[in-house]
Parts: structure tokens; sequence; C-alpha cells
């Protein structure tokens, strides 16, 4: 997930269709697909701003209408508007948000960018309006659960938005939601431009893959470019034999937005303390944790200790382990650096699995892999995925597939996901539309920078990659299924934010099973099957490992925590984070690693980057559910997509997990997975799935 805005109002994912008569005639004539899509009006950055403010109009006139009711307040007449606004407001600024990661030039990202911050003051400034408050708080207790449930909800983040404050309080707490979004924007802003690049000789590419050297070559003085952008640095940091390059790289890659994000992260953490102070909370973590499943930062310590508890012994063991096998090589390190982490576990995988992570490459062929995750999840889900062909998106790059369950169609899902110039560096998925039900369908995108995509590369995925596909993908199944509702504010992305990565973590497990995998890991010239012996060595392979790396996310969990409770003014941002670092990890901190200044999720989760770790250990509780005979047609499936993906955003998160497991979440899964007892260490995945 990405996210751009935090503490927007409840429903900030979600819809189209301002008034009701424009909705009814919409229906009923032959509309204008580029009234909901704004990239179809071209790349002309005047179009853009048009169709934002147009929509953003309309949500105006959806309030102006709210207001205007004499009489007895109803859902039809207040709630509905207000979901319309909300919807418009959605929609203008999901779109920005995606074509600033994604827009053809340069002149339209800048414009994007521009209407991204216009769309969430409109957010802001909707989430302080008194009138609308009260109107909404006027209504009748709704008689079913999930509007109940949503109007509850509602109110209580106006509530949190300080909207019961005084004018001079309001008009303060504006400011400070704007400067915020503004100084986020600028921050992610930072890291995505600067781009640097380290000169490696021909010699320091010793390791890497020949693919990668093919597309490497080197210049008359014998020199190779090799930027900080993913794909390009990441492989040259695991594979290169090079303990300078990888040093060089790592430095690069974690000096990425250092120093300028300094001061911006400065101001942004000063806004977030003020505001929380404005509302009445001690820091903006306890702000921050106040509508979550968590709740409080209290309860996040005692959950991060149970995790610390569960992962460090086996991280410990790990660790000594790769140490040990390290010093047979270099008898003189003393302490494995951060910058040789990766390269040294590939290493120890290849010499203990017998597994070297490049030989499976050739079976996950970057079109193979979209269609067996696309087929993986029609199966799970029950659901029909068809292609479209035709669609005007924003890339001639860009595939469109609409999504159906049994004839009835939910929803439409783009898939832009190879790099290129200009285009967001990372892996997302981002809502286009929402849905509401009857009316208006989900749409959404994944936003990735796979392999291939160019003539004649086959775009020979890592393994990883393709877990980052299934989580992603994870994620669009949320938002596509958990669309169906009757306001465009149950919407799945809607739910509270420290539940979204369950789902997309969820997903991921289903690449250990050997029969998931085998129905479209194939030869990308030979057409061979993933041999099961290769699988089995590449699943054990893969469970080394899990619990150091639980250990590195408690650390960006402690550095996302304290960055949102230490006072920022005084604030040693190298200091912590190097503490946080020393207090999880056992591999040596670099001098000069000042990762903090790209950690982009600093932004968009703030203090709650615990949710990935929460998250899984609902996931795989969750994955454990599942028959290990019949993972993807067994009855489970469709009990999940039921239970939890389909209310979206219509009850509380805590409830759904409820709904499925028959019980609370617990440890129990997890820390059998961490053990490599769960879903890989036995003699098949699916054997030891339970
Ligand atoms: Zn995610």
């Amino acid at each position: 997930m990405n996210r751009r805005a935090h503490h927007a109002p409840p429903a900030f994912v979600l819809a189209f269709l301002a008034l009701a008569q424009v909705a009814a005639s919409a229906a009923s004539s032959p509309t204008d697909s580029s009234d909901i899509h704004a990239w179809e009006r071209g790349d002309d950055p005047a179009a853009l701003d048009a169709w934002v403010h147009e929509h953003l109009k309309r949500a105006d006139a959806d309030i102006a209408q709210l207001l205007a009711v004499k009489g007895t307040r109803t859902n039809a007449n207040t709630l509905r508007p207000y979901d319309e606004a909300l919807n418009e407001i959605s929609l203008a600024q999901f779109q920005s948000s995606v074509l600033y990661g994604v827009g053809a030039t340069k002149e339209l990202r800048d414009k994007a960018q521009a209407l991204t911050q216009v769309a969430n003051d409109q957010l802001t400034a909707l989430s302080l309006n008194q009138p609308v408050y009260r109107a909404l708080a006027a209504l009748p207790t709704p008689g079913d659960a999930p509007t109940r449930h949503y109007l509850e909800r509602t109110l209580f983040e106006y509530r949190l938005a300080g909207v019961d404050r005084d004018d001079a309080t309001r008009e303060k707490i504006k400011v400070l939601q704007d400067k915020i979004t503004e100084l986020g924007l600028a921050f992610e802003r930072n890291v995505h431009d600067d781009v640097r690049t380290v000169l490696a000789d021909k010699a320091q590419l010793d390791g890497l893959p020949a693919d990668y050297l093919a597309s490497h070559p080197a210049d008359a003085q014998g020199h190779v470019k090799i930027s900080t952008d993913p794909p390009d640095s990441w492989p040259a940091r695991k594979f290169s034999n090079s303990a300078t390059l990888r040093r060089e790289l790592y430095l690069a890659s974690t000096g990425v937005a250092y120093p300028k994000n300094t001061e911006v992260l400065r101001a942004l953490l000063t806004n977030r303390e003020e505001l929380a102070h404005l509302l009445g909370y001690p820091t903006w973590a306890d702000y921050a944790m106040a509508d979550q499943m968590m709740g409080s930062p209290k309860h996040l310590t005692e959950f991060l200790n149970a995790i610390n508890e569960a992962s460090r012994e086996p991280g410990a063991r790990e660790d000594d382990q790769l140490l040990a096998f390290a010093r047979q090589r270099d008898p003189s390190i003393e302490k494995i650096s951060a910058a040789d982490v990766r390269y040294w576990q590939e290493q120890y995988r290849r010499v203990t699995f017998n597994f070297d992570s490049q030989s499976v490459r050739p079976y996950f062929p970057y079109a193979e892999v979209e269609r067996g995750v696309i087929a993986a999840a029609s199966e799970l889900f029950h659901l029909t995925i068809k292609p479209v062909a035709g669609v005007r998106t924003w890339h001639p790059s860009v595939t469109t597939y609409d999504v159906y369950s049994g004839n009835v169609k939910l929803g439409r899902i783009y898939m832009d996901m190879h790099p290129r110039e200009g285009k967001d560096k990372w892996f997302s998925t981002q809502g286009l539309t929402p849905g509401i039900h009857g009316r208006q369908l989900p749409e959404g995108t994944l936003v990735c920078n796979f392999p291939g995509g160019v003539a004649g590369d086959p775009g020979l995925m890592q393994y990883g990659d393709v877990i980052v596909f299934f989580h992603e993908f994870g994620h669009l199944m949320h938002h596509v299924i958990g669309g169906q509702n009757a306001y465009a504010g149950e919407g799945a992305f809607n739910v509270e934010l420290d539940f979204v990565e369950a789902p997309s973590q969820m997903l991921e497990e289903f690449f250990h099973d050997y029969g998931v995998l085998a129905a479209f890991a194939r030869h990308y010239q030979s057409g061979e099957v993933l041999p099961h012996e290769l699988y089995e060595r590449m699943i054990r392979a893969d469970a080394y490992g899990r619990a150091s790396d639980e250990q590195r996310q408690l650390m960006y969990s402690a550095v996302s925590l304290d960055f949102h409770t230490l006072p920022p003014g005084t604030l040693d941002f190298d200091a912590v984070y190097k503490r946080d670092f020393e207090r999880y990890n056992t591999s040596a901190y670099l001098p000069g690693d000042h990762l903090w200044a790209s950690f982009t999720h600093l932004n968009g989760y703030s203090s709650n980057y615990y949710t990935y770790v929460y998250d899984k250990v609902i996931a795989l509780d969750f994955f454990a559910q599942f028959e290990p005979q019949s993972l993807l047609g067994g009855p489970t499936g469709m009990r999940y997509r039921e239970s939890v993906l389909a209310p979206g955003a219509t009850k509380p998160a805590l409830e759904l997990v409820r709904d499925f497991l028959h019980r609370d979440t617990n440890l129990d899964a997890y820390r059998r997975w961490m053990l490599a007892e769960f879903a890989g260490g036995g003699a098949t995945a699916s054997s030891s799935a339970r």
C-alpha cells in the first residue's frame, strides 16, 4: 500500500457522481468514461487541472445540498450526499496521486503533485466542517449494522479531527494539516528525485547475473554506472563479490535525500506534534493510533516486546550461523556489515541449501507470472479476471482486466508493472475509483517496477519479485471485492489502516505452495515446469533468515514510533536511528547510513509502520486456516472472501478477524513460520502448512 494521507476523514478512499439527479441521468445515458478517468483527457496538465476541479466542485455542490436540508435528517438527505462529496474528493485525490507517480511528462507529474495537495486540502476542510458534522450527528441511529458502523466511525473521526473545537482552534488545525500534507509530499518528492549513481569497475561486477551484465556495458574507461534505483542497485548489492562496491551502493542508497530531508522531516514532525497537542494527545503516535486496531503506543510497545521475545533468539542463531559462514571465507570479518547482510545470506543459502536464487529466475518470466498470479487469485476467490483490449490508460504498457464474480462485474484493475523514466520507483497498489453498490465499480492499479516490458526481454523475475506481486495483488483484490458496499466510504481501504497489510501478506503465503507455483512457473525457453526438488531447495532457503528479517522490521517499527514520540525539536535522527538499529539488528551499523531520510513510510504510515509486523501475525494466522491439500480449491477461500474481504470497512477490523478465525489472533502460526516449521521447513510446503 502506498498512502499519502493520514487522518483524512474516515472514508478517505473512494467514489463518483455527485448529485443524485446527475447519477440518475448518467445511469440511463451513455457515460463519458473520461468523467471518472482523469487520464482519458490526455497528458495536458491543464486538462488534469480542469478534471480535478470539476470533481471538487461537485463535492462542494453535494455539501451545499446536504446543508440546505430543512426538516428531518435522513440517510438519504444527509449521509448519502456526504458520501458523494467524499467520493468526488477521493476521485480527485487518488487519480492525482497516481498520476504524480506515473504521469507521462514531468509537467504532468508536477501538476498532479500540486493537485494532490489541493484535493487533500479540500478533504481536510471537509473533515473540519462543523455544520456537516452537526448534520451527521443529528441523524437517527441507522437500523442496519454496516451503516451504523459507517456513521459512528465517521463521527469518531470527525471528533479526532477536532471538529467540535472552537473556530480559532479549527483554523489552527487546518493550517497544520495543510502544512503536514505539503511537507509529506516534499519529503517523498526529495526521495523520488534524488537518484544517485555509483561508478563500478567491470571487475567489481563479478558475481552478478549475466543479463544484468549485458544490460550494464562498461564505457570506454571500463566503468559501469549503477544507479540507486532499486532494480539497478538491489541485484548489485546482493550478488556483487566486491565488498567495496556493496558498501558504496549501500551508502549511496541510504544517503538518498540526505541531508535535504533533515529539515523537511523535522518540520513535518514538529507540525504533527503540535497538532496532536492541540487535540489533547501527548504525542503524535497517541493520536495516530487512537482510531487503529492497535489503539495506543502503550499497547504497541507490549506488542513489539512480544515480537522481540519471539524473534530475538532465533534471529541471533541465524546471525551466528551467517557470521561463522562468512568467516570461513574471510577470517578478518568481525561483524557482518549492514551493507553485506544480503550478500552473505545469498552465499549462505547457496551453500547450505544448495540454492542459487538465480537458478529459479528462468522459471519466472514476467508474462507467465502475471498470468499465474491472476489465475491463482481467480481460483482462490472464485472470480473470473478477463483482459480487456483497447482501453485508454496513462501509458501504452499498462494492461487492463475486468473482474467478475459469476456474471456480475465487480470492478476493473490496471497493471503498470515495469520501470520507465520518471515513474515512481516502488511497488504499490492504489485505488483509482471507489465502489458504490449498483452505481460505480471499484477500480485500482498496481504500480510496480518488475523486470521486462521491453521488446525481446522475457523479464526474468527474482522469486522475491513474485512474492511482491502476490502481495500487491492481495491489496488489489481487497479493494475490488471490498468495494461492493452501499457507500463509497465503506470501501476496503477505509478499514483501519493497520489492517490493510493483512490481506496482502496473506496472499504472499500462496507462493510457498508447489501446486500454486507449478501451474505457472515454466522455463521461459524449454517450457519445463519448475522441478519439485528445486522448488524444495528454494523454499528451504527462503525460510532461512525470517527471524532476523523480523528483527529488522522491529527496527523500522521502533524508528517510526520513536520519531513520533520524542520531541522533534531536539530529535537527533542519526542517533535515534542508530540506537534502534543496534537495539535489534546484529549486523554492524555503517557510519554514513541515513536511511531514515528516504524512509517514505514516515510520511504514509507516520508512527504506524508496525502495521507490517502486526498484519504479518494476522496474515499467517489466516493462512493457517486453509486446507493444506487444497489451498486454492477448498471452501476456505470463499469463506475468507466473504468474512474478511467483502465487508470492506462495514465492521471494525477486529470483528473481521474474529468472524474468520472464530477467536482473536495469536502468535502461534507466526512462531511456527519464523522457525521455518511453517510452509517450507518440512518435507513439503503444504504438509506443514498447519
Ligand atoms: Zn502492502
